[in-house]
């Protein structure tokens, strides 16, 4: 992949612009037709032809085709995000009396969209343990007709073999979509292994500055087109032109970006791994990670994105441990350039008991981490570990 030509060029057409080495935002609703005969052609394809910025924007079309290419897929739609573009590929994929099979942790408003959303459409989903294969097959019935995965997800990193679901969905015809926010395209392909649809919140790293939500969803040209005519257009859930601006300039930084994360997060996996308050590590790459060939084999590099078990008595322990945190600020999502901290016992009532939230417990403590340099996250997690 010639990374940089991608990110730096792909889809530029200088010329048109008077060689701006950046691009312009076309901040236009609406594109103009010189004849009747050319407004007719706008209409016979809105997929291909700029009428209207809810199908086509030229800002947003250089973003499609940077995606598209970092994940080798055909085409790409850029959509207001993650979760728009997630709800628009299962809505084109399924409809009343169809089945799907999905993860079981997936991101949770996939969950909230599968679990109780569909049902209302007469579509119903079954989640599984996706560490083992075998259990996708196991729960296939005549009515599957998707296949929901996440890999690693966002919490505690558990993975899918893709190319072993993959062929087994595409040997029943079953269309499979692959969550990739995590990964990014940099360290995972899913469509070379045979997904038919691989998404992205690219709120996430694409973007990596935590001005933008926005998602992706990538696949081949004759689902995209389906999707286009169907659940993108009549929910209009689209990208600004300005905001598809700012992703291509947070992309600019996407590898130097993931770069230094790897290397700083294998430096906190280290420390975090070797502290007496921290009881489990959760990571692709953790040393006591049970799926750590798959890591291996499926994964080119690492993310920036962590979960600690503290050795706390109880949640109020957590709660010291957070508090007193300096550089990693205390909120919810990842991916961006600053550091952050998303203690799941914030979601809970106050002095609920440790573990009453099967199968996660409130003693987990999210981390992704950020630009900072090494030692300053490091010595800002062990002064914060002492107050456990
Ligand atoms: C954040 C997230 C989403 C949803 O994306 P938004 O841009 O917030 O809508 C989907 N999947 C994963 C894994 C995420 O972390």
């Amino acid at each position: 992949m010639d990374l940089s030509y991608i990110l730096n060029h792909l889809g530029e057409e200088r010329e048109k612009y008077h060689g701006a080495v950046v691009p312009p935002i076309t901040q236009s609703s609406i594109f103009a037709f010189p004849s009747v005969a050319d407004m007719r052609t706008g209409f016979s394809d809105e997929f291909a032809e700029h009428m209207y910025t809810r199908g086509n924007n030229p800002t947003v079309a250089i973003l499609r085709k940077k995606v598209a290419a970092l994940e080798g897929a055909e085409d790409c739609l850029a959509f207001g995000s993650g979760a728009a573009a997630i709800a628009a590929a299962v809505f084109a994929s399924v409809r009343s009396g169809d089945h799907v099979v999905c993860v079981a942790r997936p991101y949770s408003w996939t969950r909230s969209l599968l679990r109780d959303l569909l049902p209302r459409f007469g579509v119903a989903t079954t989640f599984v343990d996706g560490t083992d294969t075998g259990n996708f097959e196991r729960a296939l019935e005549s009515a599957t007709r998707l296949i929901v995965l996440e890999s690693p997800n966002s919490m505690t990193y558990e993975q899918q073999d893709l190319a072993a679901v993959a062929a087994l969905a595409r040997e029943r015809g079953i269309r499979t979509l692959c969550d990739n926010s995590y990964a990014t395209p940099l360290n995972q392909s899913p469509l070379a292994d045979g997904i038919d649809l691989v998404v992205h919140s690219a709120t996430k790293y694409l973007n990596g500055h935590s001005d933008v939500v926005a998602g992706m969803l990538c696949g081949s040209r004759a689902i995209l087109r389906d999707v286009f005519k169907g659940p993108y257009m009549t929910f209009g859930a689209i990208l600004s032109p300005h905001d598809a601006w700012l992703l291509l300039r947070g992309m600019r930084t996407l590898a130097v970006r993931m770069e230094r994360i790897a290397a700083t997060t294998a430096k906190v996996l280290a420390f975090a791994e070797g502290h007496p308050k921290i009881r489990q590590v959760y990571h692709p790459q953790a040393s006591s990670n049970p799926q750590l060939g798959l890591s291996e084999r499926q994964l080119r590099g690492s993310s920036g994105l962590l979960t600690i078990e503290l050795d706390a008595e109880d949640v109020a322990g957590v709660e010291r441990f957070c508090d007193a945190l300096q550089r990693f600020l205390m909120t919810v999502s990842w991916g961006g350039y600053e550091s952050l901290a998303f203690p799941v016992c914030a979601v809970f009532p106050p002095n609920a008991p440790l573990h009453s939230a099967s199968p996660v417990s409130l003693d987990l403590v999210r981390l992704s981490v950020g630009l900072e340099e090494a030692d300053v996250l490091i010595a800002d997690l062990d002064q914060a570990l002492s107050r456990i």
